[in-house]
């Protein structure tokens, strides 16, 4: 079975369910309130070790696949913690990765330990203000002055800067005009958060209130070429062999949180009672939660099947595109469901679908939109014309 779990992924998704015990639904709702970062949730997952989960052992890792790793996220969100829980330790999962494949031993050695104990919380400098999705215009630059790297230039929405010491940070090398492609001169590095340089400005958004996104003003941040990652000019190669992962991620991540939402949904119909019966007697309620489940599991099924391609090496784009689309919608529309099936209460922050339907834009925008994903799926998948 697709989706079926070995005892050892059975024993992790129980282990990761009775950490989230500690954290459930009315720690979330506060945090969406008073916008704190769950520091302590985190420091529960830190403590457990499972910020390593797919890390290598030899730096302390756990060394498991991307699909444990989704099991782990699906439990997090499912859990009623949703993108707020999932999105505080999401970046320390997937975001070594370019470290790993391309960091040398003693980038290995230095980096990989402090971000897998927790000791280091880092962020992640792709989006910019100008730039968007076409990742090849991105104008951040990093001149180099003979003994250092020197940025200049501007991230949006760059999650958890707040709290974090370090940064994965794409800046351009070399001039867009001086290269062949947009997408060559982008350079890749795992550096300090020096907030001498880098202003840091939160950004106010529509849920997710605990993990915050900001915008980033960087002026002169002095990076030692130590902080390079890999070759100067591959970095959008080796950020694009971490998307897959990511997606993956995003996908599981996705199916937990409208999990959760169909569940509350299913409690609700159930208990409620008007016209002497309970609402959840009614098609018109029923249908619409069975449709979302239906379309939960089917995505599930191809967000797992997109991490089992991975970890055995293979070509997974199109499956972990697909997953992610799926889910993100599967998701959303199960919100939705369960903000229209508590009718009046639907819409009361205290039983909780109004903050996962929030949240689930997330997964429709970001790290990849569905438009973008769909136009992947038409060009590699479907071999039609690129469209843009
Ligand atoms: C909560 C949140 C957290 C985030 N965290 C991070 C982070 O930590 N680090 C980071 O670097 N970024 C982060 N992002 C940014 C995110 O990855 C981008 O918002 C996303 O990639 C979309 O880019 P954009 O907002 O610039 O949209 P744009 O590129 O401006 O696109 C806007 C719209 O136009 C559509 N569009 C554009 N071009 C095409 C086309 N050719 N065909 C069809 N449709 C098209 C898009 O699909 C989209 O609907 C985060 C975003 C959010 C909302």
């Amino acid at each position: 079975m697709l989706d079926s779990l070995t005892p050892d992924q059975q024993a992790l998704d129980e282990a990761i369910g009775r950490i989230c015990t500690n954290f459930g639904d009315q720690y979330w709702l506060e945090r969406d309130t008073d916008g704190n970062y769950p520091e302590d949730f985190v420091d529960a997952i830190a403590s457990g070790g499972w910020l390593g989960i797919a890390m290598p052992k030899a730096h302390g890792g756990a060394g498991l696949g991307i699909t444990e790793a989704a099991f782990m996220m699906r439990r997090i969100a499912q859990s009623g913690g949703g993108f707020a829980a999932a999105s505080s330790i999401h970046i320390n999962i997937f975001g070594p990765h370019p470290i790993v494949k391309y960091g040398t031993p003693e980038q290995q050695e230095r980096m990989l330990p402090p971000l897998i104990d927790g000791r280091d919380r880092t962020c992640f400098g792709v989006t910019e203000p100008n730039a968007g999705l076409d990742t090849g215009g991105i104008e951040t630059r990093a001149e180099w002055d003979g003994r250092n790297y020197v940025v200049y230039g501007q991230k949006l929405w760059t999650s958890t800067a707040q709290r974090a010491n370090k940064i994965m940070l794409l800046a351009r090398t070399r001039a867009k005009d001086t290269v062949a492609k947009s997408t060559d001169g982008l350079s890749l590095f795992y550096t300090n958060l020096d907030r001498e340089h880098v202003e840091i400005h939160e950004i106010a958004k529509m849920g997710r209130k605990a993990v915050d996104s900001n915008a980033l003003f960087i002026d002169g941040l002095k990076i030692p070429p130590e902080d390079l990652i890999g070759k100067e000019g591959k970095g959008f190669r080796y950020l694009l062999d971490g998307l897959n992962p990511e997606r993956v991620l995003i996908g599981a991540e996705a199916v937990g949180l409208g999990r959760a939402a169909l569940a509350k949904a299913v409690d609700y119909a159930r208990e409620r009672e008007v016209f002497n019966r309970p609402i959840g007697q009614n098609q018109a309620i029923q249908h619409p939660l069975a449709e979302a489940w239906a379309e939960l599991e089917a995505a599930n099924l191809m967000v797992v099947k997109g991490a089992r391609l991975y970890d055995a090496g293979e070509a997974c784009g199109a499956e972990a595109n697909a997953g992610k689309y799926l889910a993100a919608e599967a998701a959303h529309k199960a919100c939705e469901r369960a903000v229209l099936t508590l009718g009046g209460m639907g819409y009361a922050r205290e039983y909780h679908v109004e903050r996962y339907l929030r949240e689930s834009y997330i997964a429709r925008i970001a790290p990849v939109s569905r438009e973008m994903i769909l136009n992947f799926i038409a060009e590699r998948v479907l071999e039609l014309p690129r469209s843009y």
